[in-house]
Order: C-alpha cells, then sequence, then structure tokens
C-alpha cells in the first residue's frame, strides 16, 4: 500500500480514536460534571426553602417573644382580666400579626386563652382542638428554656407554623406563669414567596403522600426539562410531610450544549490538522519521495544518465538522497573495480593457460565424482599423442595408469596426495613411463584432483645407463681397492724398511761419524797447535795454512751437523714409529725452566748482547710427562731462539692456561716471515737465511717438527706468533696433573 494512503488511513485511524476518546470523555465527565453541578444546584434549592421557612418561623417567634414577655400578658394569666383579651386579642390582632391561632396557658397547663380563627372557611373548633393537643404540656419542658420552641405542624389539611414561648415579665423574669402559642397558616401565597426567594417553583407535600421523616434528600427526573429535589419536612408531632423543589435542566442543556460544541470543535480541529498534516506529508515527504522514486527508475532504467539524484532541502529525504547519491558512487567504484578485478581474472587466466600449456609437464585437472578429466595442457596431449577431445571428458584410467582402476591412492584409497610411478597410454596403443604427483585444488568451492605428469623415459633411459656405468665403476673400483691395498702393503713394508733403514743407517752413520768429528777435531787441535805456528812463519805458505784452518773447521762444523742430524732423525724416527721410551712422572715447572735455563748458562759469555730471562712459575703446576722429552722441546726453542736474536732477550715462562701448562719462549730476534709460519713445524723447512747458511748455526729443520711430535704425543698444541725484525713467541700446551694421575 502506498506511504500516501497510509498516511490518510493512519489520520482517519488517529481521528477516529481521538474522536470516539472525546465522546466518551463529554459523556463520562462533561456530562457527568454537569449532572452532579445539577444535583447540587437542586440540593441547594432544597436547603434554601428549608431556610426561608425557618426564617418565616423565626419571624413567628420574635412576634410570640414579644407578646410572651409582657407584664400585661403576665398579668393576665394571673387574673384573667378582660381587659388585656379585649383590648389586644381582638380579630384585627390576628389580622395585623397574619396569625390562625392563639393560646395561652397557665402554669397548670389549663388554657386561659384559645381562639382559633380562619379566613378561609374551615372548622375552627377543629383546628383548635388539634392545635389545643399538639401544643398542651410543653410548659414544663421549657420552663427553663427562655427560648421557648417553634415549628410546623400538619392540621386540617395544611400545614402551619406553631411558635411556643413562655410567659415572662417584660425584664424576662420569670417564674414562668405558663406558655403562649401562636400559629400562622403557610398558605399557598407563602409557599410562592417562599419559591419566589429559592428561584425555583416550591411545594409542601403533605405527609403521607411523599417521602416520610426517615427519607434522605432525593432528586428525581421530571421529564425532559425539569428535575425535582425532595426533602423530609419534620413536624412538631413527629408526622413527616416533604419539601419539593422543581428546578428548570438549563444546566444539563448547557452541558449538552457545551459538550457538542466541544466535539463538533474538536471534529473540525481533527479535520483541519489531518488535513494540513496530510498537505505538509503531501508536499514535505511524498512529493518528494515520488520525485525519488522517479529519479533511481530513471537512473534504473538508463544507467548511464547519471549517478545522481537531487533532493532539495536539509531533511531526513535530502539525508536519504545523499546516501543514496554516495550508494550510487560507491556502487559505481565498485562496479568499476570489479570490471577490473574480473579483466585482471581474465588475464590471468589467459596467462595461468598460456603457463600451464608452456610448462614441459603434462598437467590434467580431474572431477573426483566421476573421474573425468576437464582440462588438459598442451604437454600432457603432446605426451599422450593425442588431441584435446580425445582426452578431455573421458575416464582418466583410460589415459594415466590403466593397470589402476579401483586402486587409485586418492580417491580409493583415500591418501591425500599421491607421488608415484605411473604409465601413459599413448595413441599408438603404447606406454611411456611418467611420474605422476595428484593433490586436491579447489576451484571456485569446487574439490578437483590436479595431476603432474612428467615423462620419465630418459631418466630411466639414463639410469638404465648408469647403472651400467656404475656396475662398471665398482668393477674397476674392485680392482683398484685390491691395487691399491697392494700398494699399501707395499707401503708398509717400505715404511718399515725405511724406519729400519733410518734406523739402522743412523746408528751406522753415528759410530764413523763420531770418529771422523773426534778425528777432526784431534787434527785441527795438532794443526793449530802444531803445524800452523810453524808453517806460518813461511810467508808463502801462510794463506794456505788459513785456508786449510777454515777448511778444517768446516769439516768439523758439517760432521757436527750431521751428527745432529742423524741424532734428530733417530728421535724423529722413534717417536713416528713409536718405539720411542716415555719415561713419565710428575714434573715441577719450577725445576724444569731451571733446569733448562742452565744448559744456556754459558750463554751470555758467547752473546752478551742477549740476556736470558726465566720468569718465575706459579706455584703447585705441575704435568706428568718424560723430563727428558719435554728439557728437549725447551731447549730446542730457546735454543733457536738465541740463534735468531742478536740483541734483546729471550724470555721463558709458563702459565696455567685451563687444564693446561702454557709454556712461552718469547725472543727479540729476527722474527719470521708471514708466508713461513704455518711450515716452520714441517721436517727440514727452514727459513731461507744467507748468513746462517755457511755458519755454524746452521740447523737441520728437524728440531721444531721434533718439539711438535712430542708436545702432540701428550695431548699439546705448539703454535709461534712472530712478526719480521721484531721478535717470536713460541707458545706450546701440556695437560696439567689430573688428581686421578696422582
Ligand atoms: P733448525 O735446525 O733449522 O733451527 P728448526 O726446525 O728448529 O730447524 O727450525 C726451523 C726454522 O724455523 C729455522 O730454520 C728458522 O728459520 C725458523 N726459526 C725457528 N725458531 C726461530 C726463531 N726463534 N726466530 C726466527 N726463526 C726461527
Amino acid at each position: 500500500m502506498k506511504l500516501r494512503y497510509i498516511s490518510v488511513l493512519a489520520g482517519l485511524l488517529l481521528s477516529a480514536v481521538i474522536f470516539t476518546g472525546h465522546l466518551l470523555f463529554s459523556n463520562h465527565v462533561i456530562r457527568a460534571g454537569f449532572s452532579a453541578l445539577e444535583r447540587q444546584h437542586v440540593l441547594g434549592a432544597l436547603d434554601s426553602t428549608r431556610h426561608e421557612l425557618q426564617n418565616r418561623l423565626d419571624q413567628l417567634n420574635d412576634t410570640v417573644n414579644d407578646w410572651a414577655t409582657w407584664d400585661d400578658t403576665y398579668a393576665y394569666v394571673r387574673d384573667r382580666n378582660s381587659e388585656y383579651r379585649d383590648s389586644n386579642l381582638l380579630d384585627e390582632t390576628f389580622e395585623a400579626l397574619g396569625l390562625c391561632a392563639i393560646i395561652i396557658r397557665d402554669s397548670d397547663d389549663q388554657a386561659v386563652f384559645a381562639r382559633a380563627m380562619s379566613s378561609r372557611e374551615r372548622n375552627e373548633p377543629e383546628l383548635l382542638t388539634e392545635l389545643l393537643r399538639i401544643t398542651g404540656g410543653i410548659l414544663p419542658a421549657i420552663k427553663g428554656d427562655r427560648g421557648g420552641r417553634g415549628g410546623i405542624v400538619y392540621v386540617g389539611g395544611e400545614y402551619h407554623l406553631v411558635s411556643l414561648r413562655p410567659i415572662l415579665t417584660s425584664e424576662g423574669l420569670g417564674p414562668p406563669r405558663g406558655t403562649m402559642a401562636m400559629v400562622r397558616i403557610i398558605t399557598p401565597e407563602m409557599v410562592e414567596a417562599i419559591g419566589r426567594g429559592v428561584g425555583h417553583p416550591v411545594r409542601l407535600i403533605p405527609p403521607g403522600e411523599g417521602a416520610t421523616a426517615d427519607d434522605e434528600e432525593t432528586v428525581a427526573d421530571a421529564g425532559e426539562a425539569a428535575v425535582v429535589g425532595i426533602a423530609p419536612l419534620r413536624t412538631l408531632d413527629g408526622t413527616s410531610g416533604s419539601i419539593r423543589v422543581t428546578v428548570n435542566r438549563d444546566m444539563t442543556a448547557y452541558g449538552d450544549k457545551v459538550a457538542t460544541y466541544n466535539s463538533v470543535g474538536i471534529a473540525l480541529a481533527m479535520i483541519l490538522l489531518c488535513l494540513g498534516a496530510y498537505l505538509l506529508l503531501h508536499f514535505k515527504v511524498f512529493r518528494r519521495l515520488e520525485s525519488l522514486d522517479a529519479q533511481i527508475a530513471a537512473i534504473r532504467r538508463n544507467p548511464d544518465s547519471g549517478t545522481a539524484v537531487a533532493v532539495r532541502g536539509t531533511d531526513e529525504i535530502a539525508a536519504l538522497a545523499g546516501s543514496f547519491n554516495s550508494l550510487l558512487a560507491e556502487i559505481d567504484r565498485s562496479h568499476r573495480d570489479q570490471l577490473a578485478q574480473a579483466a585482471e581474472i581474465a588475464s590471468s587466466e589467459r596467462f595461468l593457460h598460456q603457463v600451464l600449456d608452456s610448462l614441459s609437464v603434462g598437467i590434467l585437472l580431474i572431477r573426483p565424482s566421476d573421474r573425468t578429466i576437464i582440462a588438459a595442457n598442451r604437454h600432457a596431449l603432446a605426451m599422450a599423442g593425442r588431441g584435446r577431445e580425445e582426452v578431455v571428458g573421458k575416464i582418466c584410467h583410460r589415459l594415466t595408469c590403466p593397470a589402476q582402476i579401483d586402486q587409485c591412492p586418492i580417491l580409493d584409497r583415500r591418501q591425500p596426495e599421491d607421488l608415484s610411478r605411473r604409465e601413459l597410454l599413448t595413441a599408438s596403443g603404447g606406454t611411456i613411463p611418467i611420474m605422476k604427483s595428484v593433490a586436491y585444488v579447489d576451484r571456485n568451492g569446487e574439490r578437483l584432483l590436479l595431476e603432474t605428469i612428467v615423462d620419465i623415459s630418459e631418466i630411466e633411459r639414463s639410469r638404465r645407463e648408469l647403472e651400467k656405468i656404475k656396475e662398471g665403476l665398482e668393477a674397476t673400483v674392485a680392482a683398484r681397492t685390491s691395487e691399491l691395498a697392494k700398494a699399501n702393503q707395499d707401503l708398509i713394508v717400505l715404511d718399515k724398511a725405511k724406519t729400519l733403514f733410518l734406523s739402522s743407517a743412523s746408528h751406522e752413520l753415528r759410530t764413523p761419524l763420531t770418529s771422523i768429528l773426534g778425528f777432526v777435531k784431534l787434527m785441527e787441535r795438532r794443526f793449530s797447535n802444531s803445524f800452523a805456528p810453524i808453517l806460518e812463519e813461511y810467508a808463502p805458505l801462510s794463506p794456505r795454512v788459513r785456508q786449510f784452518a777454515e777448511n778444517m773447521a768446516i769439516v768439523r762444523s758439517e760432521a757436527e751437523r750431521l751428527g745432529r742430524l742423524v741424532n734428530d732423525l733417530l728421535d724423529l724416527n722413534k717417536i713416528e714409529s713409536d718405539s720411542m721410551e716415555w719415561r713419565d712422572e710428575p714434573l715441577d715447572m719450577a725445576t724444569l725452566l731451571t733446569s733448562a735455563a742452565e744448559v744456556f748458562a754459558g750463554q751470555e759469555a758467547e752473546k752478551p748482547e742477549v740476556a736470558l730471562v726465566v720468569d718465575p712459575a706459579p706455584a703447585g703446576l705441575t704435568i706428568v710427562a718424560d723430563a727428558d722429552r719435554i728439557q728437549q722441546v725447551l731447549i730446542n726453542l730457546l735454543n733457536n731462539a738465541f740463534k735468531f736474536t742478536q740483541q734483546g732477550e729471550v724470555r721463558l715462562s709458563v702459565v696455567r692456561d685451563g687444564d693446561f701448562a702454557r709454556f712461552r719462549v718469547r725472543d727479540t730476534g729476527r722474527g719470521i716471515p708471514a708466508e713461513d709460519v704455518e711450515q716452520v713445524f714441517d721436517i727440514f723447512y727452514q727459513v731461507w737465511d744467507e748468513n746462517l747458511r755457511n755458519s755454524h748455526q746452521f740447523g737441520t729443520g728437524l728440531g721444531l717438527a721434533i718439539c711438535r711430535q712430542i708436545v702432540s704425543h701428550y695431548g699439546g698444541v705448539i703454535r709461534v706468533e712472530s712478526e719480521l725484525g721484531v721478535g717470536s713467541t713460541f707458545l706450546f700446551t701440556i695437560p696439567l696433573m689430573q688428581p686421578e694421575d696422582a
């Protein structure tokens, strides 16, 4: 339903509800209010009526009071003089005072004077009898009461006002000599006058015709135009009539008018309000919404007509239009993005197809539900030698792994993936070996199988060839191994021969060498002592003599060197062939250093420019080793240090380095070139030195090699730090004695 109709319906419904509510309000509140007001008014009228009657009774009371408290009346009761009666109780008095009866009694309640008269023809004796009855016997009750008693009586078909007063002196003194009662008829004229005073017609209803004395005041309808109020009217003798006041229904009519005008006013206001609201909605909402709808429909019909709607104003509809424009812009942007994305996807799909087709492995895409090949790349088709239509749409077992029907590792054996050797059925009916890997892939929420197949015929051929080569190689290796084993055997034999040769050659060399050295020294000594002085006297021979002496010295020096070489070789050989005898014992460092230093005690005399400094060894440092071998290392290092140092000092020290004793021999000599540092511990390695070459200090090149063998034997390490022209520091470590060695 259109919003416009809904709002009209809503307006009508709202009006109906408001109008009904108003009617209920009119009936139950306005009209009921006026009704209550009317009732109050009637009750007020009854009250006024009673007041009016009381006023008249009060007037009568005053009159009686005047007469009863008059000395003449007082005297009359006592002496009953006719003068008083004849001059006062005349017909004129009755008329002037508007009375219908006067009754005077003495203190014994005997009527002294009693007369009743009526302007209308009525039976006075009967009236008097009734009045005498009603007013009799009252004196005892009002004796002390100067006020007397008054009220209404209904006698002879008419209501009367009756007032009784005690008869006193003019000063109001007693004792009361009797009572005086005056009676006045409530004539229709008086009732009419009361009605005028009240403002509404009043009627006094005789006893027995209306409400009794016990009745409450009641208000009752009296036709459409009037309402009556009835109140009880009690008489002195206990009978009860009622007062009836008739009130026009002006107030109710006014209330009805007010309610009606009100309803009409409300209805008119509602109509005007609804009309105004409708017009407001029409111009401010419906028309603009319809315009918005028309513009949106136009954009929908022709999306190129624009990307915005126009609605004036700053309210919610304008805001809605603004939001709609933003949404349109957003949709437009996202549409363009989608187009760009779609183009990108299409391009990447093309690229993917190109990539797949250019791959040199076969790719198959399989739908697991019916095991159908749904895509194949160019290489897969080429491998199978088939066209695309022969492959796509076919069951995968017809192409790959023909022998594996119902044995598919993925679909039948529920493996998550598979990598195995299979066979591809070619168009010619043959098979080619392939390596196939299969895994699940997801395409737009659909799980597919991606098979990658690689032709491994070449690899298998190569593998077969390799196996052949391997077999050949294995044969060759076996042959070579047996040859090497034989060569090794020969080497061991040779090594043994070398060791034997070295040891026996060294031993054999040592004996003649000792003799040579002994004889050379003897010859040298004899020559220098005996022949040289004689021969030098002969001048022509003197250069030859010096030459001879020098040659002798060279022979000695070389023989000595040969001796050292033989000794060193023997030592090295012993260590290498494991035939060295190691006499290990706990060694104290201080003793070791001292005895090594002692060897060089005479060194200062020979080379005073180089001082030997021995740092004190820390107490308690003990190693377990052969003292001679450790001495041999220290002496070798010290010897080298002195040999290669021309000035400065040679310092010997030992310190603790963890579980090792670290020995250090430092000199301030020529140092070792960086390129030679690594090799100085090799056998026969010597740094080239022209000066030493021909000196007696020319070594064997075996000292440091022996040092390394000895240090290694004990599980230590020897190394050198050196700087050319500054000096060298040789460091080696030997494990400290452990408690379990003690
Ligand atoms: P050699 O008998 O020649 O001294 P070594 O094996 O003891 O044989 O030493 C090898 C070479 O190392 C030496 O020839 C020498 O050139 C070098 N060398 C050893 N100690 C020192 C040192 N303290 N200062 C300089 N060069 C040294």
